[in-house]
């Protein structure tokens, strides 16, 4: 069936490859007026002047846009979207001046999460995840990146994924999985009798052979990094060296890691809504890795410990007022980028013949309102693979 997306304010296409090739003005988004668009089925088959498409496919089924700005839906490329309690104690605990480690000490961090999950059944972590994952889509994400870590044991990394597997049946948006046994060593192997080394054995030996013959994750056989998130690590420089698809956080990345960055395929991935809630004032170098020529995306990071927002929209808000990203850099890193940093920068992420028809239509005339209202809820319909994801009444 064909679809024609007709009335809207301003199509914003974000057509084009991740980033400008060398020697070539900086990339910006492409805003059509008076354009439409169609779609065939799962995919988009044209963009263009509406008049013209009108005329072109009068079997199409008419979509009215109602002045509102439709653009490719959001890519949100980084989330730790699988886990039990929320941890809001220690917001107030920071907020007091209590640092990581004592909230450690007091039974807070990763190390929280992790025993709670383990405490969960597969069941449990999915009614949990379900109406987060929704309220993440609610804001205009059609392609979301979701990540294990919380388990640190095989059958508790397994039960994650497992957890996702489920989540993708369930939901019309396309989630990516990752596997990150990696995320942190778990406490019963820092401690004799058992070592650091004996989990990272497990890690290769047990759980990378299992997760890969399951077919569970997407990455963690690809490679994503946390890199150089708040200390200066060369993790920037590693993930170029060896070809991971992204680097992500590098609040703390050096300027040889910015240069290799640059000089290689590997997506930039900048969480600003992390730094923001632990309230820190570093936020990372995104001028200094867009101007250097590096492709940049942004995340919301999306966990319960250093990043429970929801609204992706407000990620592009502190992009701009705080990472001093143009609105176009800014909605290019949530899209094409984005798309980029999952490996599907053929697929979906921008308005072009031929991509995915994953489509997010927001309630505002001009697509630079959409990191203006910070903090509102603007989308008022997504679409994923041509079909209807969300409707606002
Ligand atoms: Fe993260």
């Amino acid at each position: 069936m064909k679809l024609l997306f007709d009335n809207a304010s301003q199509l914003v296409t974000c057509a084009g490859a991740p980033r400008a090739r060398r020697g070539e003005e900086a990339r910006q988004m492409e805003v059509l007026t008076d354009a439409a668009l169609v779609t065939k089925g799962e995919r988009i088959l044209a963009v263009g002047p509406r008049d013209a498409l009108r005329a072109a496919h009068p079997d199409a089924q008419p979509i009215d846009c109602g002045g509102r700005v439709l653009m490719p839906g959001l890519v949100d490329s980084h989330t730790h979207g699988i886990f039990g309690k929320p941890r809001h104690e220690e917001q107030e605990l920071r907020a007091a001046g209590v640092g990581y480690m004592e909230i450690a000490k007091r039974g807070g961090g990763i190390h929280s999460s992790v025993r709670d999950l383990r405490a969960r059944s597969e069941d449990e972590l999915l009614a949990l995840a379900l109406p987060r994952l929704r309220r993440l889509m609610a804001h205009g994400t059609t392609t979301l990146e979701v990540k294990s870590g919380y388990g640190l044991t095989l059958e508790d990394e397994l039960k994650s994924l497992r957890v996702i597997r489920r989540l993708q049946r369930a939901l019309p948006i396309r989630l990516v999985p990752t596997f990150l046994g990696a995320h942190e060593i778990p406490l019963e192997y820092r401690a004799a009798p058992r070592t650091r080394d004996e989990y990272i054995a497990l890690l290769v030996d047990e759980m990378l052979p299992r997760v890969a013959a399951e077919g569970l994750a997407v990455f963690g056989l690809q490679l994503k990094l946390h890199a150089d998130e708040l200390e200066t690590a060369g993790a920037a420089e590693l993930a170029a060296e060896i070809g991971a698809v992204s680097a992500d956080h590098l609040a703390a990345v050096s300027d040889l890691g910015i240069k290799a960055l640059a000089a290689s395929k590997t997506v930039a991935t900048l969480l600003p809504g992390t730094m923001l809630f632990l309230g820190r004032p570093r936020q990372a170098p995104a001028r200094a890795l867009l101007d250097a020529g590096a492709a940049v995306a942004l995340a919301s990071d999306f966990n319960p410990g250093t990043s429970p927002t929801v609204n992706f929209p407000l990620v592009l808000t502190l992009a701009v007022s705080q990472l001093h990203l143009s609105v176009s850099e800014a909605i290019l890193a949530a899209t094409v980028n984005g798309a980029a940093a999952v490996g599907l920068a053929a697929d979906t992420g921008q308005l072009s013949a031929g991509y995915s028809a994953d489509l997010a239509l927001f309630d505002i005339e001009d697509v630079r309102e959409l990191p203006y209202w910070y903090g509102d809820h603007r989308c008022h319909a997504t679409w994923v693979r041509g079909a209807p994801a969300l409707l606002t009444s």
